[in-house]
């Protein structure tokens, strides 16, 4: 699925998840609001109907009364009317679920129309005697027991409401229960969701993030932790960033093997040119005049210079393309460091620099490494401490023993590095921002050469440095140099493959 298909089917999920709760709140409300309407208008319209069901009884009592008193048809009339009123409203009880107390009510009032016609009757015959009977006999008993229901009537009415009520009351906190339970399970949902997609995109930008630094630091042969055969946009990515790193990969080694030849072939003009200056020198082609000695000897500095530089780009060129060779031969140590010693002490009186060895106990007489390559490593440490440190400084190289092998370490009290720049002076090319405090010029790739020449003896070489106080480069080596294996771009010998020490 695509990363956008998998965002918008996420967002639509999360809408209908959120909907849910929010229907349910809503059909809830709607459903209590009709329920209070209704229960208070029933509640308002049985009042009324209650009422006005006692007057037109009272009207029936009043009515009857008369009866017994006035013989008139009027009153007979109005007493008619009265009762079919109140059956009336009797009857429109049901509308209120009160079916009993009204059919009481009815069965009261077909009672009392007949005992009133019969009471009427008596009277008009002038029998006070009967009609006396019938109207407390008949007449009263039913009126009070339609008084009676309406009363029953009135109660049950407000048993009806309350309970209602309590209806209304127990969904409303139905519906809290069920939208806080839709809130809770949307919520979990919703946190669910959010998490497979936090954690569906963040895996893939971690790994190409770490695909990228990767390229940025130089390690082209980075395998991706992200499947180029994905169907969404990262398998895209994945498929880029595989494509773009074969192509660098590509152009590095097209960059090496350009370098490679053209400093090879830069090295047989350069050797004529210093061959040439040699013989200038012995006077073979005649004396040099006077005037033309310092010229030849900034000629024959600058070739010596472009033949470094042009040695430098072949070594660069050849580890990078795989062809570098470390042949490993058993040297004894501490001859090793004299000749050092050496070679640096008079750079060290010119310069005005207090340069000491250190040889601390336990160091091994013999070591199996490749002294010329060791000593180009070493020699380019001692030339950097030099060239970066004032005169009046100290340039100072410790051996110690360490666990399986040696500790050589080249510190001194020069400009320092920018504690930022420092994890890149391992790479190739790359100088730091202390150049003017360099005695001389240089191209970068001193520290680079030394890096693979140390990791191709299975050694460590790392760099602590303060600005303005000084930098220490130290070394790690082992003993001896012993299995078969391709480090950078140097082959290394095994002991059997070296020659014999002389
Ligand atoms: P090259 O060695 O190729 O002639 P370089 O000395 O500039 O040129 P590296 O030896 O690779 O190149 O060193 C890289 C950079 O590291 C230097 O340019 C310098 O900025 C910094 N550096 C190395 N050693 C020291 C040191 N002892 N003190 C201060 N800076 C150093
Ligand atoms: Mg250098």
């Amino acid at each position: 699925m695509t990363l956008r298909a998998r965002l918008a089917l996420s967002l639509v999920i999360i809408a209908a998840v959120l909907l849910v709760p929010l229907f349910v709140a809503r059909t809830s409300m709607r459903r209590l609001h009709e329920d209070i309407r209704g229960l208070r208008e029933r509640e308002f319209q049985a009042s009324l109907v209650l009422g006005r069901l006692r007057d037109a009884m009272g009207d029936v009592r009043a009515r009857e009364v008369a009866l017994s008193v006035v013989r008139s048809d009027t009153v007979q009339a109005q007493l008619i009317a009265s009762l079919v009123r109140a059956r009336l409203l009797a009857d429109s009880l049901n509308h209120f679920v009160l079916y009993s107390a009204a059919r009481r009510i009815t069965s009261d009032l077909a009672v009392i129309g007949p005992a009133a016609d019969s009471e009427f009757a008596a009277v008009r015959a002038g029998a006070v005697g009967r009609a006396d009977t019938l109207s407390e006999g008949r007449i009263a008993p039913a009126l009070r027991d339609a008084d009676n229901a309406l009363s029953s009537m009135e109660h049950e009415l407000r048993v009806q409401t309350e309970q209602r009520v309590t209806a209304a009351e127990a969904s409303l906190s139905n519906a809290e229960v069920v939208l806080l339970a839709a809130l809770a399970i949307a919520l979990v949902l919703v946190a669910a969701i959010s998490l497979w997609l936090t954690r569906s995109i963040n895996g893939p930008v971690r790994a190409l993030r770490q695909g990228m630094q990767a390229v940025a630091e130089g390690e082209l042969d980075h395998k991706l932790r992200l499947n180029a055969s994905r169907a969404d946009e990262f398998g895209q990515l994945a498929a880029s960033f595989r494509e773009m790193t074969r192509q660098l990969r590509e152009l590095d080694k097209l960059k090496a093997e350009f370098v490679s030849i053209a400093s090879h072939e830069l090295k047989t003009p350069i050797n004529v040119i210093l061959g040439y200056i040699a013989l200038i020198e012995e006077g073979i082609y005649g004396p040099v005049p006077e005037k033309q000695a310092p010229v030849i000897k900034t000629i024959e500095a600058q070739a010596n210079t472009l033949a470094r530089l042009a040695a430098q780009l072949l070594d660069v060129s050849r580890f990078e393309a795989g062809g570098g060779r470390i042949e490993p031969r058993p040297v004894r140590f501490s001859s090793m460091l004299d000749d050092l010693e050496r070679t640096f002490h008079v750079l060290a009186v010119q310069r005005d620099i207090q340069f000491t060895v250190v040889r601390k106990g336990g160091l091994p007489e013999e070591v199996l490494w490749d002294p010329e390559r060791i000593n180009e490593v070493t020699g380019n440490l001692l030339s950097n401490a030099f060239k970066f440190t004032k005169a009046g400084g100290k340039v100072e190289l410790v051996a110690e023993p360490a666990e399986n092998g040696v500790c050589i370490r080249v510190s001194d009290t020069g400009a320092g590095i920018p504690p930022e720049q420092l994890k890149h002076v391992f790479e190739k090319f790359y100088q730091a921002d202390n150049q003017k405090s360099a005695s001389s010029k240089g191209t970068g790739l001193g520290l680079a050469i030394a890096k693979e020449i140390v990791e191709a003896h299975q050694g460590r070489i790392t760099c602590t440095s303060e600005l303005g106080k000084g930098t220490t480069f130290t070394l790690l080596l082992p003993l001896r140099v012993l299995n078969r294996r391709r480090t950078g771009g140097f082959r290394l010998l095994a002991p059997a493959d070296a020659p014999a020490p002389k």
